[in-house]
């Protein structure tokens, strides 16, 4: 059961900073301004914020595709099942709402790849594809995910 404080904050973690901002100012109780140096505008933001919608997506992606890419070649029966397991508590707690229930009904069509590095960060990828087709975004070459996660470029630009 969500506090009183929680149910009249809008989610940061649901909503891009913008979106967040305009939904916060409307409930946000009126404190008087400061009398300190604190940033004052978007600009000066400062950097120990709390995640927003867009910035824990790229940072979990992150997280996600690295791990998809060093993930074993030929992993045991129990780091596969553990690996099963991860994806599936994942989407009960990612923090983001709505995004962890359409990444639930995603898995559950399609179930996570584990057999394998190739095939995980492959299945990985397709799921982030899913996610970048909802949001108009262009979908990435998942023949490519190895070296954009793990190995570089092949023009050595990321050396
Ligand atoms: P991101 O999509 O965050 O991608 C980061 C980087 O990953 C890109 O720059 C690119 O180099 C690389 N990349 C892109 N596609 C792939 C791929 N298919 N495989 C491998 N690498 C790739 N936002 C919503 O608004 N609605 C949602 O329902 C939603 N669901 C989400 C579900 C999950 C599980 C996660 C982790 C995030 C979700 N997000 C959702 C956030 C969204 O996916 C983006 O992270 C966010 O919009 C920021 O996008 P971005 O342009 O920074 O790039």
């Amino acid at each position: 059961m969500p506090s009183h404080d929680e149910e009249d904050k809008p989610c940061r973690a649901c909503n891009d900073f913008k979106t967040w901002s305009k939904k916060q100012s409307k409930t946000k109780k009126e404190i008087p301004a400061p009398q300190t140096n604190a940033p004052s505008t978007e600009q000066e933001k400062r950097k120990d914020c709390p995640l927003d919608k867009d910035e824990l997506g790229t940072s979990t992606w992150g997280f996600l595709h690295s791990m998809a890419s060093y993930y074993p070649e030929k992993p045991s029966t129990s780091q596969a099942k553990d690996m099963d397991n991860f994806f599936k508590l994942f989407g009960e707690f990612y923090p983001c709402e709505p995004c962890a229930i359409d990444f639930r009904e995603d898995i559950k069509a399609h179930p996570p790849k584990t057999k394998s590095r190739d095939e995980l960060a492959k299945w990985l990828c397709e799921r982030h594809n899913t996610v970048n087709k909802k949001l108009g975004k262009p979908v990435f070459d998942c023949s490519k995910v190895h070296e954009r996660w793990r190995d570089g470029w092949p023009d050595g630009s990321c050396d």
